[in-house]
């Protein structure tokens, strides 16, 4: 054994010693270092062990002692060689001698084993005090002081006991280890049995006694008390002698392990601590020596590989390989895998290792190391089954997740070209009615941009609007009926003064987990469409209406048109008769068709007239027409219908000349006056009057007669017009008069208009600029 094993052996001789029995090499070690002895050697003399200092001393401080017989390696301490041979038969070996220039004086005590057979012996050096006389022989006196002296130098109490437990030699060291004077152990009989812990007190006679009826030697650990009451472990070995047969006495070395002790109860407790840690944790680990030898492996492990106790218990690792590797899908990979980790390397292996049944499990192996040197492998095996179940779970919904993200982003990038490009406004609100999505084409009816628009409310985008289709939305996203196509108008921000029209639908927008979560909007100008609709049913209406004028007019002209042919025929009849009696046709005859021609003539040339008009072929020769003059030319053609009415004249004294038509402007007179007569059919004044006004001259002809309704007044001067209260059957005409007269004033630069009350009568006016 190298001499660093004894300090290896001390550090942990607990664990050791509570694990199993003492083997007899390991108790002379043990009791070496008790005797903190400078050489140990075995029951055949052989040396296990000898310090440096004696080493030297023997001439052996190259080394190389070990195992070779004490006899060859103390060939130079020949009385050294003497105690030992003594102590190995069993007696005291006592010796000195010279050893390193200097008396050493040396004690050699025999060990036992447990079953009380030799194991060999220890021997304690101690320099000897120069003798007072250098030829003095040492006498019994001095011998038993230096065997004392070197008896109490050891860090140990020895001791001896008779067979009644009484003591008869304790060391001084019972003193400074324990505080207890040696001498009364000696002398007061149970003075040593007080100081034993009474919790170990029956343990301490049970060896004792065993050690005196079996004659081997027992060792013991137990607390004694010191002086001061402190409880101090020591460890004995307790060695019977016999004499005769008969065990007379028992000897031992008390030694103190208190520290020991506790040294390894906190080994012991680390131990139990990193032994429950390496069997609870989630890996299978083991460990397995540069001989492949299994040093450690916790239950997961075996649990992992279906490893049973009794596959392990040899703790080999090869038998453990042999069963595993056929468990994963690729055994022959997994067993090269395996042998090239058994290299000593610093590398650390991971190994992803399929199994046949399903599992995955993942594998580190990295170096175990006492120092710098590599003494092993560390396996550790994880189950990473799920984890990667997870993993590649993890990663398909990653790429689902992705697809989904990406056809949403298409989808509102569709929405959005949509959206922008639709020519209809559309929006997607939230339950709080607020703009998720909105196009420019509605945004800008609000007079906003769509940027502005968004994740505002319907309140704040359109403010006059929103108190009329909010409560709608409310209503869709409440009972989740869309409504379509309902009609709205009003005024919006951007056109206030401007009724606007739409057709406006709202539908509900679900999703099957949160049910209704907004509302979709679809806003349709119709305002043109409105327009257009409204234009149309005008057009209608003015349409209906010119065929109900054409057909009056027809049923009118007609009429008109007939009427005069009637008399006229009466009257050339007359005439005829006249003639074929051979009398001259009488005037009054010929006067009354002449009158009748001149009807229908006007009649005709009204018609004329008119259509000329409508053509702009009316054409005016001017002249300076002096009215005064005009209007009695007019007057005095012009006879009043009846006799009921008067005829009233009222001109300016100074002449009024314009520049006209004068038979045009004769043709207005007459109308005029034609109209008063006829419109006046209870009689009554008609008024003619001539008047400056300013540059101008204001003519107006006035009576008493039907007037003419309000609503009617505006369509008067219009072609075919004929008030309502004029029905044909009682005053004829075809209402072209007045759409004729205002013509001819307005191509004069004039202006015709009338003040009339219905029942009261009218006056009709007009001007006509001063010839300059
Ligand atoms: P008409 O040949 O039908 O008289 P006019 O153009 O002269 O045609 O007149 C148009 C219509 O105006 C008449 O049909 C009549 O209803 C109304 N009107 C014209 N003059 C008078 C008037 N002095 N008093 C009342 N109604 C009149």
């Amino acid at each position: 054994m190298a001499k660093g094993d004894m300090r290896r052996w001390q550090a942990g001789p607990g664990a050791q010693a509570a694990s199993r029995p003492v083997t007899p090499h390991e108790r002379l070690l043990q009791v070496g270092r008790d005797l903190r002895a400078a050489l140990v050697v075995d029951a055949q003399g052989g040396v296990i062990w000898m310090d440096l200092v004696l080493a030297l001393a023997a001439g052996w401080e190259g080394g190389g002692e070990q195992g070779r017989s004490c006899r060859e390696v103390l060939a130079r301490l020949p009385w050294l060689f003497t105690a030992v041979r003594a102590a190995l038969a069993g007696e005291q070996g006592l010796g000195e001698g010279s050893g390193q220039g200097q008396r050493l004086f040396a004690v050699v005590l025999p060990v036992y084993g447990d079953d009380g057979s030799l194991v060999g012996a220890c021997a304690r050096l101690q320099p000897r005090q120069a003798p007072r006389t250098a030829h003095a022989v040492p006498s019994a006196e001095h011998v038993r002081e230096h065997y004392e002296s070197l008896i109490d130098s050891i860090d140990g109490i020895v001791w001896e006991a008779d067979a009644e437990f009484r003591f008869t030699f304790v060391s001084n060291q019972a003193e400074r280890l324990l505080g207890l004077q040696a001498r009364r152990w000696v002398s007061e009989p149970d003075f040593w049995a007080r100081h034993v812990h009474p919790e170990d007190w029956s343990r301490v006679m049970a060896t004792c006694l065993g050690a005196l009826r079996q004659g081997r030697t027992h060792e013991l650990e137990f607390r004694m008390m010191t002086d001061s009451g402190q409880a101090v472990w020591m460890r004995t070995q307790v060695t019977a002698t016999a004499e005769e047969g008969r065990p007379v006495r028992l000897r031992g070395l008390l030694v103190d392990v208190t520290e020991q002790r506790r040294a390894r109860e906190r080994l012991e407790h680390t131990h139990s601590v990193l032994r429950a840690t390496f069997d609870s944790i989630a890996d299978g680990v083991i460990v397995v020596d540069a001989e492949r030898r299994i040093i450690a492996f916790n239950k997961r492990f075996q649990d992992m590989w279906d490893l049973s106790d009794a596959l392990m218990r040899p703790r080999i690792a090869e038998a453990a390989l042999r069963h595993a590797a056929p468990q994963t899908a690729d055994p022959e990979a997994f067993l090269a895998s395996i042998q090239a980790q058994y290299i000593p390397s610093d590398a650390v292996h991971v190994d992803v290792i399929e199994m046949k049944d399903g599992r995955v499990l993942e594998g580190t192996s990295l170096p175990q190391r006492m120092g710098d040197a590599i003494i092993g492998r560390v396996w550790s095996y994880r189950d990473v089954t799920q984890e990667r179940r997870a993993k590649v779970e993890r990663e398909r919904l990653l790429v689902a997740e992705q697809n989904a993200r990406e056809r949403t982003e298409e989808s509102f990038a569709l929405l959005d070209t949509f959206l922008a490009h639709a020519p209809v406004g559309l929006a997607f609100l939230n339950r709080e009615l607020r703009y998720l999505r909105i196009n420019t084409a509605l945004a800008s009816l609000h007079g906003h941009s769509r940027e502005w628009e968004l994740g505002r409310t319907v309140w704040e985008a359109n403010p006059l609007m929103a108190p009329h289709f909010a409560p709608l939305m409310l209503q869709v996203m409440e009972t989740g009926i869309p409504m379509s196509d309902m009609e709205m108008s009003g005024n919006v921000p951007a056109t206030p003064e401007e009724l606007r029209h739409w057709r406006v639908s709202y539908y509900p927008v679900s999703t099957p987990s949160a049910g209704i979560v907004g509302l979709g909007a679809v806003v349709v100008e119709v305002t043109e469409e409105h327009r257009a609709r409204q234009e149309r049913e005008r057009l209608l209406k003015e349409a209906q209406e010119a065929i109900r004028v054409r057909d009056d007019f027809l049923s009118i002209a007609a009429h008109e048109l007939k009427t005069p042919l009637t008399p006229l025929k009466l009257h050339l009849q007359m005439m005829k008769q006249q003639a074929t009696q051979g009398h001259a046709p009488k005037p009054h005859h010929v006067d009354k068709a002449l009158s009748q021609v001149s009807r229908l003539s006007l009649l005709i040339h009204d018609l004329l007239d008119a259509t000329r008009i409508e053509a702009g072929r009316l054409e005016l020769h001017r002249g300076a027409v002096e009215l005064q003059t005009l209007i009695d030319e007019v007057l005095a053609e012009t006879r009043p219908l009846t006799g009921q009415h008067t005829l009233e004249r009222v001109v300016p004294p100074e002449p009024l000349v314009v520049l006209g038509d004068r038979g045009r402007l004769a043709q207005v007179l007459s109308n005029l006056l034609e109209n008063a007569f006829k419109y006046s059919p209870t009689g009554g004044c008609v008024r003619l009057k001539l008047e400056r006004d300013g540059s101008c001259v204001h003519v107006s002809v006035r009576d008493s007669g039907i007037g003419i309704p309000e609503d009617q007044r505006e369509h008067l001067f219009q072609r075919f017009f004929r008030a309502r209260n004029a029905p044909i059957s009682g005053f004829g005409g075809l209402g072209l008069g007045l759409y004729i007269c205002r013509d001819i004033i307005e191509r004069h630069g004039g202006h015709i208009w009338v003040d009339t009350r219905v029942g009261h009568g009218s006056t009709f006016h007009f001007t006509l600029p001063l010839a300059s």
